[in-house]
């Protein structure tokens, strides 16, 4: 074995930080230490003969950005060993992770279970989009497993679902739904989104495949855009033809942006996930507050799952404050450090009234299904003082 193959091999036996650090890397003859950035749309060739080949897929290598770029393939190898996994693709967003996917494994006429508790845009794309070519969902609540087994039909394909939930950190069994799948002819896919593989791994749970949005924490700086789909290779080969056909390519800049984020994921998930634990029982204990959801908190109703599940509950948290909307509005208004916008993984803390802004297109209906009131704020707590998120919470409370 070379140096280089020997080093790759220690490395697909190593622990999550040192893969997050070194995976998918492999040196060009440059000797580089660092992850080159490889901005190149096309590739030449040494002949017409070997540009024949390498066009037919008889002999491996790059032919256009589309399809592979050297930076993009270090990103993919780097997730895939994070998760577990034979194989990854990435793509220009989440939501191209999700579509991309689907596109990929599904087919007109084929039924689709779908967890209630995802990010409002899965929802479009499911029901505005893939059903307009024939493909059907039943929505159920995310923590009834018999409503995820009685929806198990001959033509079910595909179980969706995300967990910790947003914004009420509900956890979901994913054990448990994989069974359902695998009882019937479906895969499941989970949204890892907000644990991301520092925290939870799907895969290792009876997952099928697992998605991810880039732009949150896997990037843990607000950045850029991009997604991922992660699997075995029989699945992801499909989800490969249909990102190099369709085009939704992650650019190399960005998969660049990635690398470079993963590097410190388990010091930030463990450091969000401290904060938030922090942050949630400070919240419990104002008088201003109503209720606190968050999975880390003992009398969470899947409190032990969670525990057993996950290596840490993350960063996201969502409280009701004593009031109405406008006491809500008040406390978001009266801060000055955290920022008001809906993304969330960032170092920066952010904070949002979700019933207006990320669950605003739901009918009032759905929102109390939901458990989305009109009191709640979600905040994604960031690595800010927790001394200063607190005092700036505390401009909030005195709002009100
Ligand atoms: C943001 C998000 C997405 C969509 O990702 P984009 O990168 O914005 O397309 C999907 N799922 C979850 C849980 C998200 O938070």
């Amino acid at each position: 074995m070379s140096f280089e193959q020997e080093r790759l091999a220690i490395l697909q036996e190593a622990e999550l930080e040192t893969q997050a650090i070194r995976a998918g890397h492999h040196r060009t003859a440059e000797g580089e230490h660092s992850e080159p950035i490889f901005t190149t749309s096309s590739y030449v060739f040494d002949s017409a003969a070997a540009a024949a080949a390498r066009f037919s897929g008889e002999e491996a290598g790059n032919v256009y950005s589309r399809y592979t770029n050297p930076t993009v393939k270090i990103f993919e190898e780097r997730i895939a060993a994070l998760e577990g996994a034979e194989q990854a693709v990435a793509t220009s967003s989440g939501m191209a992770a999700i579509l991309g996917a689907c596109m990929a494994l599904l087919q007109s006429g084929d039924h689709v279970i779908c967890s209630r508790s995802v990010f409002g845009t899965t929802t479009v794309v499911f029901n505005r989009y893939l059903a307009k070519f024939g493909v059907e969902v039943t929505w159920v609540k995310a923590t009834d497993y018999d409503q995820w087994q009685a929806a198990m039909g001959d033509k079910t394909r595909l179980l969706f679902l995300e967990t910790p939930s947003n914004p009420l950190s509900e956890v979901v069994d994913i054990q448990r739904v994989a069974d359902i799948a695998h009882s019937g002819d479906a895969l499941l896919m989970v949204d890892n989104c907000f644990c991301t593989p520092a925290l939870q791994r799907p895969l290792s749970l009876g997952a099928d495949l697992v998605i991810h949005s880039a732009t949150k924490y896997l990037d843990g700086q607000g950045r850029c855009l991009g997604g991922v789909v992660v699997g075995r290779s029989e699945e992801l080969n499909e989800v490969l033809a249909y990102v190099r056909s369709c085009g939704p390519t992650m650019s190399p800049f960005n998969a660049w942006v990635f690398l470079k984020g993963l590097e410190t994921l388990k010091l930030r998930m463990d450091a969000h996930s401290a904060a938030a634990l922090d942050l949630a029982q400070w919240l419990v204990a104002q008088p201003g507050t109503e209720k606190v959801f968050y999975s880390g908190l003992e009398d969470h109703p899947q409190h032990a799952l969670a525990k057993k599940q996950q290596s840490g509950f993350g960063g996201v948290l969502s409280f009701c404050v004593k009031g109405d909307k406008q006491s809500a509005w008040d406390f978001i208004d009266a801060t000055r450090l955290l920022s008001i916008t809906a993304n969330l993984g960032d170092v920066k803390t952010t904070i949002v009234h979700p019933a207006t802004t990320t669950h605003g297109r739901l009918s009032d209906e759905d929102k109390a299904i939901a458990g989305i009131s009109d009191n709640l704020i979600r905040i994604a707590v960031g690595l800010e003082s927790l001394i200063d998120i607190k005092k700036d919470l505390q401009r909030g409370f005195a709002a009100l």
